[in-house]
């Protein structure tokens, strides 16, 4: 019979194996459930299992505090920064949702749309004006010369082909003025559509964020109550490590400070681990730094 000891205290959540099952070395027999962290105990050494307990598992106590090790330090260091990595997220989010509650970046970027839309009316509407002011001077000097030289007033050959000249010049001048309003009005009309277009667009898209606000301000609340728990938790799990391990942890530069062994690989930085450093990372009874990046690192 071999004695199989939990590293910490907690629930059985799931047992894995039955009595009599032919267990390997560093299979795992349960898994138990802490701080919300599934945590497995696994087989010293392979082994004909015996009776791993009575009950159904879920809300039965693991062993007692007297035989159980407590979680490893760098363990809950990782658990901690997983917890500060998901507040970050948390806040982030919740940070996004109160900006876009106070403005809607769609309907403050439709708004300055609508506004340059407006000057640009403005704009084209006292061009018509001002060419409206203009020709209607030109017609009434024109008509004017059309009349002095129908009246028989004139009767020198030469000033009367150099009137009939300049008359003829006005009406060429005229007519040129008639189409350059026209054209002007062509774009008035168009500014004018501009105008009304981003008022619809800008309309709508009110309406859509108007309705796009009780989601957020659900998910805002779920994110905020999701915070308060995260910071609970990882307040509590900062509270388990061990004064020593606070301090070298707070001390280091490097982050995430805390970086998992996965295939005898550091996982930040991705050197391979020396085999003391895998060694003493089995004991677990000291921190365990990469030598790499000087990460503290916590086995798979
Ligand atoms: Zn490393």
């Amino acid at each position: 019979m071999t004695e199989v000891k939990a590293e910490l205290v907690g629930s059985v959540w799931k047992i894995t194996s039955k009595p009599g099952d032919q267990v390997a070395e560093e299979a795992v027999l349960l898994i138990l459930e802490s701080m919300k962290m599934e945590i497995e105990v696994t087989a010293p050494r392979g082994h004909r299992e015996g009776d791993p307990g009575q009950g159904d598992g879920r809300g039965q106590r693991g062993p007692g505090a007297g035989r159980a090790r407590m979680t490893k330090p760098a363990q809950l260091l990782l658990e901690h920064q997983r917890l500060v990595e998901r507040e970050r997220g948390l806040r982030d989010n919740i940070e996004r949702a109160n900006a876009r509650l106070e403005s809607d970046p769609e309907v403050v970027a439709l708004e300055e749309t609508l506004a340059a839309a407006r000057a640009a009316q403005e704009a084209a509407s006292a061009l018509v004006r001002e060419l409206d002011h203009e020709r209607e001077a030109h017609g009434t000097k024109l008509r004017a010369r059309e009349k002095e030289l129908m009246s028989g007033r004139i009767r020198s050959p030469s000033e009367l082909l150099q009137m009939s000249e300049e008359v003829k010049h006005m009406k060429e001048r005229f007519a040129e003025e008639e189409d350059a309003e026209m054209k002007l009005m062509e774009d008035a009309d168009a500014a004018d559509q501009a105008v009304r277009d981003a008022t619809t667009q800008l309309e709508e898209a009110r309406k859509q964020s108007a309705a796009e606000e009780p989601e957020i301000r659900s998910e805002l609340a779920t994110w905020t109550a999701e915070l308060a728990e995260v910071e609970a938790e990882r307040d509590a799990i900062w509270e388990q490590v061990p004064p020593a391990t606070q301090g070298a942890y707070s001390r280091m530069r490097v982050r995430p400070a805390v970086a998992q062994v996965i295939n005898n690989q550091c996982s930040a930085c991705h050197v391979t681990v020396t085999s003391s450093g895998m060694q003493k990372l089995r004991a677990g009874d000291e921190l365990v730094l990469c030598e790499n990046c000087g990460r503290i690192l916590v086995r798979d």
